[in-house]
């Protein structure tokens, strides 16, 4: 029997930890043990009603706080997190089946997000006011654009809602803020400690599906932009549902990430590069480094590595378990449910059945929760499913091309274009290559680093806008022109 406690979570609508209108729930269960950890509100149509009133009853007054004063307030944000750290790793751990140890440095990734978004609220920048037609003085205004609805993935939980709730925040915006159905639990919090930080009203948190609560929000006119991260067929509803009344989409969506990797590449630290930047979180990654090209001269060196380093990798509960690796030892989680495990290993089949060479993995390990051994596939053709579709798995492909032309050109085959490598020790050859992929984030001799600073978004069908940086906080203000005559 198990001992798991279970929690009954809320939502968070206008500074109230409240039911769900529908007083009904929905189980949530960690994917490394298949238990239930919690019950979830499952909203409907009138959570979301509810939630977009508080939101629009409260965006005035926000929207009229100065800079400093929002700034003071997602500090002190930030410096909650940081106070509830231990617990929301816990949760985000349990939740998403993240080794703690990653959930810990996610976790505290989020209070220094939050800190870079309350600097850039003290600090844009814009032209300067003039006199451009000689009779008028003309004034750029960069306003908050109102309510904003944000709908979140399962792989980054907290992380995800963070890159949102940031910008929209230092913009002076009101927020609904939805969850994935999957990994609610870290948001729900956050809604809760930033009750009693923010104004009521400016952050809601409602649980529930994407229909119809992810499909409310962006049907609801008083939202101004809608902010999807989650897969590119999401994305694409979204953006048509949007178009219906002309809101702002600000789409962040798969990825199929190439990693280049040239003759003279440090073949070690690609290895590692590989390991890290296609097995993190299960591979369950945007950006992970999963499509390998790579050049003649270092195409059997690489894989000879590769096998090795993935069979080494240690696959356990995040937690620990009696008979497992200790929960401080654990590299590799579970993917998130049996219908994701199922299809990554369909994917692996299917590659297998076109002619690809499984080396290893390609199977569920354990007898509970959503394991995938982790999986290195040789050979793939270019045009096969492997190579184009992102399988969301700890499922890394590896490609031999003929020379340098065709590794770039095989790289920009996909219609993703989120993020991509490329190894080599010749600078000549690093710059031609960033210029030529066509991805909104480019790697040197590293792949998946992120910061603060720096714009995150994609190209093509990984979607458009930027999360991080002074870009993001961008989108979430809208630019008016002021027209004074003079005399
Ligand atoms: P998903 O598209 O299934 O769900 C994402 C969110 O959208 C969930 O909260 C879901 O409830 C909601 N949703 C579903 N249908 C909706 C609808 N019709 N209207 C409104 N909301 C709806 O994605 P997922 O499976 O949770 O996440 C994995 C995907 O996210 C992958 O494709 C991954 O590449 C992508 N992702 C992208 C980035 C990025 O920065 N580009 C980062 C993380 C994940």
């Amino acid at each position: 029997m198990s001992t798991t406690e279970v929690t009954t979570l809320k939502n968070v609508v206008g500074g109230e930890v409240v039911d769900a209108t529908t007083g009904e729930l929905e189980d949530v269960l960690d994917p490394a043990t298949e238990e239930v950890i919690a019950r979830v509100p499952l909203g409907g149509p009138a959570d979301v009603l509810r939630a977009v009133d508080a939101a629009a009853g409260a965006a005035r007054a926000w929207g009229r706080t100065t800079p400093k004063d929002r700034a003071t307030a997602i500090l002190a944000l930030a410096d909650a997190l940081d106070a509830h750290e231990a617990e929301l790793a816990d949760l985000e751990s349990r939740d998403a089946g993240k080794p703690r140890p990653a959930a810990l440095e996610e976790v505290r990734s989020c209070s220094d997000h939050l800190r870079f978004f309350a600097g850039a609220a003290r600090s844009l920048n814009g032209q300067a006011a003039g006199e451009y037609s000689g009779e008028h003085t003309s004034i750029i205004r960069r306003e908050p654009l109102g309510v904003v609805g944000q709908i979140t993935p399962w792989n980054y939980p907290l992380p995800m809602a963070m890159w949102k709730i940031g910008p929209a925040l230092a913009g002076g915006n009101t927020i609904v803020l939805k969850p994935s159905e999957l990994t609610p639990l870290t948001t729900v919090r956050l809604g809760e400690i930033a009750a009693g930080i923010l104004p009521p009203g400016v952050l809601n948190v409602i649980t529930g599906h994407g229909m119809p609560v992810g499909a409310g929000i962006v049907d609801d006119r008083r939202v101004r932009l809608v902010s999807l991260t989650g897969s590119v067929a999401t994305g694409r509803r979204i953006a048509a549902a949007a178009a219906e009344r002309l809101a702002i989409t600000h789409l962040e969506l798969g990825g199929k990430a190439p990693v280049v990797v040239l003759d003279d590449a440090d073949v070690d630290a690609v290895v590692e590069g590989i390991k890290v930047g296609g097995l993190y979180n299960a591979g369950q990654d945007c950006t992970a480094a999963c499509r390998v090209i790579a050049t003649p001269g270092v195409h059997d060196r690489l894989l000879e590595a590769l096998v090795p380093a993935f069979q080494g990798l240690v696959v356990g509960e995040p937690g620990g378990s009696p008979g497992g690796p200790h929960q401080d030892d654990v590299e590799l989680g579970p993917v998130i449910s049996g219908p994701q495990r199922e299809k990554v290993l369909g994917f692996v089949d299917r590659a297998a059945d076109a002619g690809a060479q499984v080396l290893t993995g390609g199977s569920a390990v354990g007898d509970r929760g959503f394991f995938v051994a982790p999986t290195l596939v040789a050979g793939p053709a270019q045009d096969s499913e492997i190579v184009q579709r992102e399988v969301f798995g700890p499922v890394v492909s590896v490609q031999r091309a003929a020379d340098a032309d065709q590794a770039l050109e095989w790289a920009n085959d996909t219609v993703y274009g989120l993020a991509a490598s490329v190894w080599t020790r010749d600078v000549g050859a690093a710059m031609r290559f960033t210029r030529e992929l066509h991805f909104g984030c480019v790697w040197v001799n590293d792949h998946m680093p992120y910061l603060s600073e720096m714009p995150h978004g994609g190209f093509g069908e990984s979607g458009y806008g930027k999360d991080l940086s002074a870009y993001s906080l961008e989108e979430y203000t809208r630019i008016k022109h002021v027209m004074v005559r003079l005399d």
